[in-house]
């Protein structure tokens, strides 16, 4: 299968198997795959594929156009759409069967015009502290009368009901006391549901964090996994209870070699000059291909299985390395993100020089860099969205 070898990545979808395996291993619920944000930057067509292909019926997107590639893709499960939708997509919504959150009673009686005579399914959103959308539930604000509304509503068919945790990722004794909060909030708005003799089938409170530290309750029927799906890890404070593996590297070309002297200055703004003879060697990548450019002077590259230093600033398109010593030539390749010959660079070490997240870095890398799928050591397929005359 034919793509443009100058940045791409290479997409493992055993290793997304094998994580999916690792999840149910430890998570005796249905699994909810987050597959927003072109499945977190892995590409949603093959991800969610091969997902329904392991037996996941559950996907969870931010937006109706996200929804709507997965059905166009013959994802035959249940999707819901976690966050805002306009009216207008109401029907579509209906003729699709797309799940919406209602996580508001304003956004309600909205949506609720739209429909006509077949509901919409939809799932209610609490607010237990995150503070983002949903109904609140807390000391101060009961959920109850809300939900019941909801649920005795005839445009709605209420599927389930979940809330979203803001801090399992993290083992300070305020973050769990927070969390816990968060559950017994949760839990109560359960207990008084109950009592109402009101049944809601699916109950999901547990982000990738919240499957893995706070892996007891049995109340939840479901729990979506993001990040952790995708083999990374949603923060350093996470229990050493499953082990996934990454699905993606990224690779890049050699476009240059040469030799330079001392004194020679690299790139934009000259802020790397040379302290005597080196090699250096120019990379077909930059901050338009997601490669940031808060990488620049910082990050590393693998050539031949050596860790190479980025020299000057990373530009819209190039990056110039120090390859002094190795072995390479032009149309060699680099490796940006995985293992090389027992070296490793991973999505965190590059996301730390950004003071950022693997999250922001896997979901930046851009539309221009071809996805390239591989299954049981064959390639089977490539989405390269930056082709406009397919
Ligand atoms: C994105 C998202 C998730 C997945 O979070 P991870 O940390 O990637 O597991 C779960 N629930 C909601 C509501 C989300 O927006």
């Amino acid at each position: 299968m034919n793509y443009l070898k100058r940045t791409w990545c290479d997409i493992d979808l055993n290793n997304l198997k094998y994580n999916i395996q690792q999840l149910k291993s430890i998570v005796n619920k249905e699994l909810f795959a987050v597959v927003k944000a072109n499945a977190y930057g892995h590409g949603d067509e093959f991800i969610s594929k091969t997902l329904q292909d392991c037996g996941i019926n559950y996907f969870a997107v931010s937006n109706y156009n996200e929804a709507k590639n997965l059905r166009s893709f013959g994802i035959k499960g249940e999707i819901l759409i976690l966050g805002h939708t306009p009216t207008q997509y109401v029907e579509d919504m209906i003729k699709e069967n797309i799940s919406q959150t209602i996580y508001d009673m304003d956004y309600a009686n909205d949506i609720k015009k739209y429909i006509n005579d077949k509901k919409l399914k939809v799932h209610i959103k609490i607010d237990t502290g995150m503070c983002r959308i949903g109904f609140l539930h807390d000391e101060k604000n009961n959920a109850l009368a809300s939900v019941k509304q909801i649920i005795n509503c005839d445009k709605f068919n209420v599927q389930g009901i979940f809330t979203h945790f803001s801090s399992a990722d993290s083992f300070d004794n305020l973050d769990i006391q927070f969390t816990k909060k968060q559950m017994d909030r949760f839990d109560s708005l359960l207990d008084l549901i109950k009592k109402e003799n009101i049944f809601i089938p699916i109950v999901h409170t547990q982000n990738s964090a919240g499957i893995i530290n706070y892996n007891n309750n049995y109340r939840y029927t479901h729990a979506r996994a993001g990040v952790i799906m995708y083999g990374l890890k949603p923060s350093d404070d996470i229990k050493e209870t499953i082990n996934v593996k990454p699905l993606l590297s990224i690779k890049t070309t050699i476009a240059m070699v040469k030799e330079i002297d001392k004194d020679y200055e690299i790139c934009y703004g000259r802020t790397y000059k040379s302290k005597g003879k080196m090699k250096v060697a120019t990379l077909t990548i930059g901050y338009a291909d997601g490669y940031c450019r808060a990488f620049s002077n910082r990050a590393e590259v693998l050539v031949n299985g050596v860790r190479c230093k980025i020299l000057g600033r990373v530009c819209m398109d190039q990056t110039v390395i120090d390859v002094s010593g190795i072995d390479v030539k032009i149309g060699d390749t680099a490796v940006i993100v995985g293992y090389d010959k027992g070296e490793h660079i991973t999505v965190d070490e590059l996301a730390s020089f950004n003071d950022t997240i693997n999250y922001e870095f896997v979901c930046g890398i851009s539309c221009r860099v071809p996805r390239v799928y591989h299954l049981d050591q064959k390639i089977i397929g490539v989405v390269d969205d930056s082709v406009k005359y397919q």
